[in-house]
């Protein structure tokens, strides 16, 4: 093995890594895209659900008004007929039934009352919910204007580097590429790194002595027994650490 193979490994690492930060930013912005609209998917839910509650209201109140207005032309009808009876006991009668609907009539415009004010409720906390909805939703789309230049150029960036990457990618054996690119992955973007004196900086721990006799000798490349890391040696850096 060659020095060429740890400098082309170093290299694409560089590249990579910069790909990454922004990959991981793209990333970002879209998981707020994505939290927003989640947030206001359940924010419709309950507006639709208050808006159930509503129309439910707005029907009852329909219906007893209607109820009260028959009841109304029943006793127009009745005190009418009222004036027409001679009979004691028909007289009677006609006023029970007079009394009666008075009183169902009374029953009826409480109970509408009460929806009346049921309605007000209602409809406040519908409003109310609507606007915290319209809200999510102003955000969201604000979020998405700021942010898809940002989407665009972060996009345009990894692209332009792409074609560098290949290149010095193609310059290595494809089983080291392979290898370089699964620990690239599985470490959160360090794949390769320097072992000065003995130590993996990717990790901090200790190479095994015969191990880094290799790494030093440059005749192998050697993975961090501890990370899996790819490791390098330069004596520069050994002899800047020293005290
Ligand atoms: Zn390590």
């Amino acid at each position: 093995m060659d020095d060429s193979v740890i400098d082309t490994l170093v290299n694409l690492q560089e590249i990579d890594r910069r790909n990454r930060e922004r990959t991981l930013k793209i990333e970002e912005l879209q998981k707020t895209a994505a939290d927003l609209e989640a947030e206001r998917t359940a924010k419709l839910v309950e507006v639709d659900s208050i808006q159930a509650d509503a129309d439910s209201t707005g029907i009852q109140r329909r219906e007893l008004e209607a109820i009260l207005q028959d009841e109304e032309n029943r006793l127009k009808d009745r005190r009418m007929r009222l004036t027409r009876i001679r009979n004691d006991k028909e007289l009677e009668a006609a006023q029970r039934e007079i009394d009666g609907l008075k009183e169902l009539s009374s029953r009826h415009e409480e109970e509408l009352l009460t929806i009346l004010e049921q309605g007000e409720s209602v409809d406040g906390g519908l409003k109310a919910i609507q606007e915290e909805h319209q809200a999510i939703l102003d955000r969201g789309q604000a979020h998405a204007t700021e942010t898809k230049g940002q989407v665009e150029a972060l996009g345009k960036e990894i692209e332009a580097e792409q074609a560098e990457r290949e290149r010095i990618a193609g310059q290595l054996k494809p089983n080291i590429r392979k290898r370089y690119e699964t620990v690239f992955s599985n470490r959160r973007g360090l794949a390769v790194v320097e072992m000065i004196r003995d130590i993996c900086k990717g990790c901090n721990m200790a190479v095994p002595p015969q191990m880094a006799n290799e790494i030093r000798k440059g005749q192998t490349l050697h993975a961090c027994p501890s990370c899996q890391r790819i490791l390098f040696w330069r004596i520069d850096s050994d002899e800047a650490s020293v005290g």
